[in-house]
């Protein structure tokens, strides 16, 4: 396993639209590797392929809770090429975060229920209901494969404000 460089905002390669897996070969399996070593090292809940530059329709995601004598069950979930089959009419708010735009947290509206069709990495095909934290860590993920990021549900104040926040980090960083 290796740890992957997360690209940040304002990366542009975050707003690519990125490609079906066709086949589970030995390089997705080792890309799914390298995937969770980063997730876990950041710590993130979810990870998009493409936030490791790799633009495949290909989804990290742990959910699991820390038990109380602070061990980790690790949980992980692995989910290719994703599809949102149905969502509720019914939102829920969650405060969300990415990290690809570290340190930066804002309340984002989505639908409270989706059902959502994807494929393991045996290649079995899967439908599942997500509610709660999962619905909105799998919207947010499949976003990603869109090219779309949490703070497009911002206003554009608060999205123009965190765009040049995070373009003056690159300007500095890069002198
Ligand atoms: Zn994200």
């Amino acid at each position: 396993m290796a740890l992957k460089e997360i690209i940040i905002l304002p990366d542009k390669r975050l707003r690519l639209v990125s490609k079906p897996v066709e086949k589970i070969t030995p390089e997705i399996r080792k890309l799914v590797d390298d995937m969770f070593e980063t997730m876990y090292d950041a710590p993130g809940i979810g990870l998009a392929a493409i936030q490791v530059a790799e633009p495949l329709r290909l989804i990290t995601m742990d959910l699991a809770k820390k038990s109380e004598d602070g061990e980790t069950n690790r949980e992980p979930r692995v989910f290719i090429n994703p599809e949102i089959l149905s969502s509720s009419e019914e939102l829920s708010t969650y405060e969300e975060g990415c990290l690809s735009i570290p340190e930066y947290y804002e309340e984002v509206e989505r639908p409270a229920r989706v059902r959502v069709r994807y494929t393991d990495l045996d290649g079995k095909l899967h439908e599942e209901d997500a509610e709660g934290l999962f619905a909105t860590c799998i919207q947010h993920e499949i976003d990603h494969l869109n090219g779309v990021l949490f703070i497009d549900y911002l206003s554009k104040l608060k999205r123009d404000r965190v765009n040049k926040k995070f373009e003056k980090a690159a300007k500095r960083a890069a002198e």
